[in-house]
């Protein structure tokens, strides 16, 4: 691929495919329901661009308001050196800022801690903290008005549970030295008023908490056991650069969030590319920007996935993202769209497929009679994108 808009077409082109054959992007690991996958990095195009045109300025999103929610963006799988990640959390921090972020969670695992010397038990022996990346991290968020939310990963070596993130945490410690029973961790982060979020449920990875390759994907009993006590509250559609379609299925069928992270272990500038258009993060519809109102929204699942050119979310929650986005008017015959936002649409009207750039209009002669059109890359479930009504 010889440029960055060669790319992007490229990846929206491969988010139709996604979108109407119930098959995942070439680029991304997990078919609907299983672990037969085949990874390319579909990054390398932006990152190159990048070391092209060094001089840049933090990434600046915009995205209107939604039903009088603003939408931040934010990250809430991300690791330092106090697991097995490769920077700093104050470079978390930074790098966040330039990739225009709101909110992060720095999620260390619990339970590896590879730089500090091994399992979290002997840790403890040695008097260590859980909460130091947050501490770390706090006050250069502090000088960089991005909002830090506390937060863990309770990393276990088998598949159920795999690994869970806790969010929102008040003190990490507590859950840490529960670290033999991972119901007690959790139940511990609950009593703390966390966010549980179910990590990359389609990992492929039987040595590390994963799947072994080709094993369906499942909503497991463990799950399904700690969700019915009120202890799974949104799962992972997409981590780093792996996707999993099922997932938007079970957040419809089982009430839960929709989150979109990039777990990123190394440098930001290694894994994406700093400002990477196709960089994951969780979009979130909160009523102010404040941490409490990040949380609120959460719980009430207003989150929606934004990765590798797609929109990934429930039902209700696209729509109104979609309709704040992208004002409609026709003309007897005449459609006039307009992108108020930084999110491309890509458009299928009468069997024809139309991009919609960010900050941008489309007029398009139709069928005066047109009632509907599609919106290919935002998906509202397992490969079903939105269908948008035209009025008027
Ligand atoms: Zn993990
Ligand atoms: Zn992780």
């Amino acid at each position: 691929m010889s440029n960055r808009r060669e790319f992007l077409q490229a990846a929206a082109m491969l988010s139709t495919v996604a979108a109407t054959a119930a098959l995942p992007i070439e680029f991304v690991a997990g078919e609907t329901g299983t672990t037969d996958s085949k990874k390319v990095d579909p990054f390398f195009a932006v990152r190159k661009n990048e070391i092209e045109n060094p001089k840049r300025k933090p990434r600046k999103i915009k995205i209107p308001d939604v039903n009088g929610f603003k939408v931040l963006k934010g990250d809430f799988h991300i690791h330092t050196l106090f697991s097995d990640g490769l920077v700093m959390p104050q470079d978390r921090v930074r790098e966040a800022v330039e990739n225009g972020l709101d909110v992060i969670s720095i999620t260390d695992h619990i339970e590896y801690r590879i730089f500090l010397g091994g399992k979290a038990t002997q840790l403890k022996e040695h008097n260590d903290d859980h909460n130091i990346s947050y501490n770390f991290a706090k006050k250069e968020a502090e000088r960089h008005n991005l909002i830090l939310v506390r937060g863990a990963e309770i990393t276990k070596r088998k598949m159920p549970p795999g690994h869970l993130n806790a969010l929102f945490l008040k003190d990490t410690n507590p859950v840490a030295d529960a670290v033999e029973d991972w119901r007690k961790m959790v139940e511990l982060a609950v009593g703390q008023g966390a966010f549980i979020q179910w990590n990359h449920p389609g990992w492929i990875a039987p040595k590390s908490g994963g799947l072994p390759k080709g094993t369906p994907m499942s909503f497991t009993q463990d799950h399904e056991e700690i969700r019915r006590k009120g202890w799974l509250h949104g799962i992972e559609i997409f981590n780093g650069t792996e996707f999993y379609p099922i997932v938007g299925d079970w957040c419809n069928e089982k009430d839960l969030a929709v989150i979109a992270n990039s777990d990123i272990h190394p440098s930001e500038w290694n894994k994406y590319g700093n400002q990477n258009p196709m960089r994951p993060m969780t979009l979130i519809l909160a009523e102010e920007r404040t941490q409490e109102a990040i949380r609120d929204a959460f719980f009430a699942k207003r989150t929606i996935g934004w990765v590798a050119g797609m929109i990934l979310g429930r039902p209700e929650v696209v729509q109104k993202l979609f309709n704040a986005c992208v004002e409609i008017k026709n003309n007897a015959g005449t459609l006039i769209l307009t992108n108020k936002s930084d999110i491309t649409c890509w458009l299928k009207i009468e069997n024809q497929d139309h991009e919609l750039k960010p900050q941008s209009n489309l007029t398009i002669k139709i069928n005066a009679s047109l009632k509907q059109f599609t919106v290919t890359n935002w998906l509202i479930s397992t490969a079903k994108p939105l269908n948008v009504t035209i009025n008027g």
